[in-house]
């Protein structure tokens, strides 16, 4: 799903995107001539490999996201900002690199998860 920059409005947009990878719901609305902010909630299940023991296990990414994007590039002193250059936000291309910013971390399944916190 993309959104052209110009037809966000400073009124919070409601929006949805269903497919078979995640599922993100959430508003959008327009703080500047060039910024806007999403915050939404990202919900990706996905079948991954545990880092420690190897086997597989069910993720489920269930998050709050809350961030800006730009129309261009950004000059303020905000780093977290994502810049469009084509003039319209891409909401697909912010779901995949918040799902894959999660998963290039290293990942344990519940039971390492469990024996790292409890030092067993
Ligand atoms: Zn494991």
């Amino acid at each position: 799903m993309k959104i052209e920059f110009r037809k966000i409005t400073s009124n919070a947009s409601p929006f949805e995107i269903k497919n078979s990878t995640f599922i993100s719901r959430g508003t959008f609305r327009k703080l500047s001539h060039k910024l806007a902010l999403l915050d939404f909630h990202l919900y990706a299940p996905a079948s991954l490999v545990c880092d420690r023991c190897g086997s597989e296990y069910l993720h489920e990414l269930d998050k709050k996201v809350s961030l800006k994007v730009s129309d261009g590039t950004f000059e303020g002193e905000d780093l977290d900002v994502i810049e469009f250059f084509d003039h319209y936000v891409d909401f697909d291309a912010i779901m995949t690199s918040e799902i894959e910013a999660e998963r290039s971390d290293y990942h344990f399944c519940p039971k390492c998860k469990k024996q790292e916190t409890t030092g067993e």
